[in-house]
């Protein structure tokens, strides 16, 4: 499971920047991901909770956003996001990835990464 062993990696680099700050309850988690992380939203919605239970973040969200992945051709400058056909075996395969321009080998520039975009934090003593 890609999603458990990619979400214990974020939990923990979350919980040791948040070590000095413990008195602020996390409420939600947003974290943003590339469309060819092929990254399923609702197991890493779930890897997220198993990994939680028992740290200072407990009982926090996750949201989860999908990145759309952009290009870069070196041949006649395209920069946007990747055009493909819908094929059944996509989800199977990794695509082949070519500019919608001209049709050369372009440049990935996003859409690989999974990123922490921001915290919704609160103070405990709101609660
Ligand atoms: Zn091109």
């Amino acid at each position: 499971m890609h999603e458990y062993s990619i979400m214990s990696q974020l939990v923990s680099a979350l919980i040791e920047e948040l070590d000095e700050k413990h008195n602020y309850k996390v409420k939600t988690v947003h974290i943003e991901v590339g469309e060819f992380t092929f990254l399923e939203p609702s197991a890493l919605e779930f890897a997220f909770s198993v990994l939680i239970k028992d740290t200072v973040i407990k009982g926090a969200s996750l949201e989860v956003k999908t990145i759309r992945s952009k290009i870069e051709c070196g041949d006649c400058s395209y920069i946007g996001p990747v055009k493909y056909s819908e094929e059944p075996a996509f989800h199977l395969n990794i695509p082949i990835i070519s500019c919608p321009e001209c049709g050369s080998k372009p440049t990935l520039i996003s859409g690989k990464e999974t990123i922490i975009r921001n915290l919704t934090v609160t103070e405990e003593d709101d609660e």
